[in-house]
């Protein structure tokens, strides 16, 4: 084969030339002047391809510029190096150096641009700053008050749950957090996400859940727009509370939609019963009631303790898996008049 430019014969031809008058004052490679890179001054992200990303102002940069590359059709990128340097605190030089593939050549290109910061408000900041709401939870309790240690703990369950889900969806946040009297109602940005959450408390606590709708506008297409409302009413009872079952005491050690477990405080035996079983039963000693007592010594399934409020010595039955030691303190609850080892 003849190149049809400076005829000389040669293996390989691109456009009927040679690679040599191919490549011949070509540009292979071409930058914009400058490339605005859009970083929302509320989270610190930074939009690259359409794109909200959490990474390094540095990193932002270099991913930019690449953003406006343009190579000739007859090559392919086998990679790609960048290196930014700042002229001011908004506006970079990125060079880009560029090993392409035309054919069975590898030549290098290279190019730069100025990529220019620019501040602006994602959409989620924008929603977040502006109170944007689409659901509430509004956690209350069986009792007057919401316990403040179970309202921590939901609120806490429900923070981690959204931070969670948040990484893979950035439309997922909470607008506010607000107590109320009787509990603490939970705003938050959607309302399928309010509602996964509603069913994680109702399974976990045995709580139970109310969903209201009601119209707030319409959208900008005509389309009426809802917001939602959860009432998540938790039980009297919670976890850990020693409750009077068939007449004699246990711990309530687990919570479910359907019911619980309770744990004989009189020998130890698990005991599964269903929510209407629950509801029904006395709550003998709320588990933040529970007292500590000091183990004097041990023997077989009994242990020795110091009675936590009148100094007398008493022994307890312990299950045959506790380690209590000696000169340490297991939890009890009293009952009536009789002391109780709580596992
Ligand atoms: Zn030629
Ligand atoms: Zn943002």
């Amino acid at each position: 084969m003849f190149c049809v430019k400076c005829g000389k014969d040669c293996e390989e031809q691109i456009n009927g030339l040679c690679m040599e008058c191919f490549l011949n004052g070509r540009k292979l490679m071409v930058l914009p002047h400058h490339v605005d890179l859009q970083r929302c001054t509320n989270c610190e992200e930074f939009n690259i391809r359409d794109r909200w990303t959490k990474i390094s102002e540095e990193d932002a940069v270099q991913d930019a510029a690449l953003t406006g590359m343009l190579i000739i059709p007859e090559a392919e990128v086998v990679s790609v190096g960048t290196m930014a340097q700042a002229q001011d605190d908004r506006t970079y030089e990125v060079k880009v150096e560029a090993d392409l593939a035309i054919g069975s050549y590898i030549v290098s290109a290279n190019s730069s641009t100025l990529v220019r910061v620019k501040n602006n408000v994602c959409k989620r900041c924008s929603r977040q700053l502006g109170n944007y709401y689409e659901a509430t939870m509004q956690i209350r309790s069986g009792e007057k008050e919401l316990p403040d240690s179970l309202r921590d703990e939901i609120v806490r369950r429900i923070r981690d749950s959204v931070e969670l889900q948040a990484k893979t969806n950035r439309q997922l946040f909470i607008t506010k957090v607000q107590q109320v009297p009787g509990g603490v109602d939970i705003m938050l940005s959607s309302i399928s996400l309010a509602r996964s959450l509603t069913k994680d408390l109702v399974e976990s606590y045995g709580a139970e859940s109310k969903e209201s709708a009601s119209l707030v506008g319409q959208s900008n297409d005509g389309i009426d727009i809802y917001r939602l409302t959860y009432l998540v009413r938790f039980p009297a009872y919670h976890t850990g509370d020693v409750m009077e079952y068939n007449g004699r005491p246990y711990k309530l050690t687990g919570l479910n939609k359907t019911g619980g477990k309770l744990l004989s405080l009189t020998d130890f035996r698990e005991t599964s019963v269903r929510k209407s079983e629950i509801q029904d039963l006395r709550i003998l000693v709320k588990h933040s009631d529970r007292k500590e007592a000091l183990v004097l010594s041990r023997s077989g399934n009994e242990i020795q303790v110091m009675h936590p409020t009148n100094y007398s010595t008493v022994d307890l039955r312990i299950p045959k898996d506790a380690e209590p030691a000696e000169g340490g303190t297991v939890d009890v609850v009293q009952v009536e008049d009789e002391l109780y080892y709580l596992p």
